[in-house]
């Protein structure tokens, strides 16, 4: 473990480096932002979104929480979606799943009473799993078990995402974003994509938004 000042010594070396090689570079990060990317992913500390996929300052706007969810009356998350979306005008939003996600694992599990409100949190991530039992309990390990519902669980996600008003919203008026669901393995540090939803791709009826009739 570095000691937190470390970070900070890290922080302006890392500064330093930055205006060497471009002098203009913070001055022009400071005038606006234009990220064309949306990231929703986990927040377990060995999944660092921008890493991973080699973006810089400036190109991707980004929301973590436990296991990846994108959950109807969270307003955090719907909130940055609606900037990303309305204001940002990104074209494309990634989930972001991970194997071994410690979140998926333990919503596999008995709750636990020393994390109640993590155990709330989780409670969509057990009912994506009883929705596929059969499929995931087929599986001859907890290891493959877990990994089953972290792929299961992600193409949930990117389909609770096509459900939002936002997003459907935004499909009608401007053809834009496409949705993706992407898988990231601890292991040798690659991304799959599982599944991606293009703007007027068919959503099942009982998400569709119509127009008020009364
Ligand atoms: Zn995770």
């Amino acid at each position: 473990m570095q000691e937190i000042d470390n970070f900070l010594q890290n922080n302006k070396d890392w500064a330093s480096k930055v205006t060497a090689e471009d002098p203009t570079f913070f001055e022009k990060m400071a005038q606006k932002q234009t990220p064309e990317l949306l990231w929703i992913g986990c927040s377990d500390s060995r999944v660092p979104a921008e890493i991973i996929v080699g973006a810089q300052p400036g190109e991707m706007f980004i929301h973590r929480n436990i296991a990846n969810q994108v959950i109807a009356t969270d307003f955090n998350c719907l909130s940055v979606i609606q900037y990303a979306v309305n204001v940002l005008k990104v074209k494309h939003i990634v989930v972001c799943g991970h194997y071994n996600c410690g979140g998926v694992r333990a919503a596999l599990s008995k709750q636990n009473s020393g994390l109640l409100i993590t155990n709330k949190w989780l409670m969509h991530i057990k009912n994506v799993y009883r929705l596929h039992q059969a499929e995931i309990d087929a599986m001859p390990t907890e290891y493959l078990r877990v990994n089953k519902l972290v792929e299961l669980n992600l193409i949930e996600q990117v389909h609770a995402l096509s459900h939002t008003s936002i997003i459907q919203e935004s499909w009608t008026k401007h053809n834009s974003p496409t949705l993706h669901g992407w898988v990231y393995d601890l292991s040798d540090g690659l991304l799959s994509s599982l599944i991606s939803i293009k703007p007027g791709d068919e959503i099942h009826p009982i998400y569709q938004y119509v127009a008020d009739e009364s």
